[in-house]
């Protein structure tokens, strides 16, 4: 194995396996190494914790002309607010098989002449244009770019960048043959989920339930139980000369859905066409101009988060018939202050998933 490459990508979940894919086809002659700190058993594990909800538009951005490795069809949202208030909206939504999908683009990678690396990054130096990355197996390995797609504890963000999203949710999931509904979404707000929500996804097997971690327990103690962090908020800086950082290692997941297949897919399309173009900086340009990653969300997060059932009931009256323009307007007629919160809950179901 060589030492120095022209891009170094550490992660390979979401957003780097779908950048790796990508750097090999738009940059035939750079070579190419990805690096995950995970393999087999432990790299499947890992990647289970998933509700694999995305809607059409995300799908298109990864398999434009297949519909592969789709579970099921979604056709409808249905929000359950306090005081049993009931949004329903109709979408054109998957379930999707995460892992296939990423096994497929690795393979693509490797086909293209990419590198793959198991070993964990623990350090990392940077001088000028040039990255020294130091692995748990003692490589050293240097790189002209080098792209963190290392997920929640990222350590690109934590070692080159040093700052972190607004805020970490750890949420638990688990699987079950009940409580859910075919073809739709059902998600719970309430306000001891804490901007967060209750959800219950069809599944392969069932259904995906899951919840902001301590706020609620499976009806089956038996039940599978996994936990994972959700970095929710825009970190300060995406780019940082030849470093980036994408997907959740960046806080990309949509604030009020947590939603983060399709941002971790568009951001690394993103920054591998910046970098393909001699233009790393327009990746952060892009990112923060797309509708992905609109401020509205954000803020409606923060609002959700500090409001009790009440003023929450208050809020989802405006929706009760569907989250819709005539939603925003009486949403801000009779409650000013919270335009954003309208804005966002509209805007979530082009843009959110
Ligand atoms: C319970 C749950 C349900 C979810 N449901 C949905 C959903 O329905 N729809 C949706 O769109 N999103 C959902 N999400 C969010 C989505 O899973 C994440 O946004 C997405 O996985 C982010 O992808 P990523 O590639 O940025 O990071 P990750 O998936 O976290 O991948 C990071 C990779 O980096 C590797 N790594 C980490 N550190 C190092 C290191 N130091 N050295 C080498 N490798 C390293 C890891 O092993 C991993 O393979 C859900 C998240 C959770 C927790």
């Amino acid at each position: 194995m060589r030492t120095n490459y022209d891009l170094i990508i550490v992660g390979a979940g979401p957003a780097g396996c779908r950048a790796a894919e990508l750097a090999c086809k738009r940059m035939p002659d750079w070579s190419v190494l990805l690096v995950d700190n995970k393999t087999g058993d432990d790299w499947e594990n890992y990647h289970n914790i998933c509700a694999e909800g995305v809607s059409g538009t995300a799908l298109k951005e990864i398999l434009p002309e297949e519909r592969r490795h789709i579970r099921h069809k979604l056709t409808k949202v249905e929000e359950i607010w306090p005081s049993d208030i009931r949004v329903e909206s109709e979408i054109e939504g998957y379930i999707v098989d995460r892992k296939a999908i990423m096994k497929d683009q690795a393979e693509n990678y490797r086909q293209w002449g990419g590198e793959v690396l198991q070993d964990a990054v623990v350090d990392i130096r940077v001088s000028g244009d040039v990255c020294r990355i130091l692995t748990k197996g003692n490589n050293i390995l240097t790189t002209k770019f080098l792209l963190g797609a290392d997920g929640a504890n990222s350590t690109v963000r934590k070692r080159v960048f040093r700052s972190e999203s607004e805020v970490v949710v750890p949420v638990s999931q688990y699987t079950s043959r009940s409580g859910g509904k075919p073809g739709t979404l059902v998600l719970e707000y309430g306000a001891k989920y804490k901007g967060k929500y209750r959800w219950a996804f069809p599944a392969r097997d069932g259904y995906r339930i899951g919840y902001p971690t301590g706020t609620d327990a499976p009806s089956d103690p038996k039940a599978h139980v996994q936990g994972r962090p959700i970095p929710i908020g825009l970190v300060n800086q995406l780019v940082m000369g030849n470093v980036a950082i994408i997907g959740d290692a960046a806080g990309m997941a949509n604030p009020v859905t947590y939603a983060g297949l399709r941002n971790s897919w568009t951001s690394a399309r993103m920054v591998i066409d910046a970098m393909a173009a001699g233009d790393l900086q327009r990746f952060e340009k892009e990112w923060r101009e797309s509708p992905l990653a609109d401020p509205s969300f954000l803020e409606a997060h923060r609002i959700l988060r500090n409001s009790d059932d009440e003023s929450l009931k208050k809020l989802a009256e405006h929706l009760r018939y569907g989250p819709n323009m005539w939603a925003i307007i009486s949403g801000i007629v009779k409650t000013p202050g919270f335009q954003t919160f309208y804005r966002a809950h509209v805007r979530k179901l082009s843009y959110g998933w």
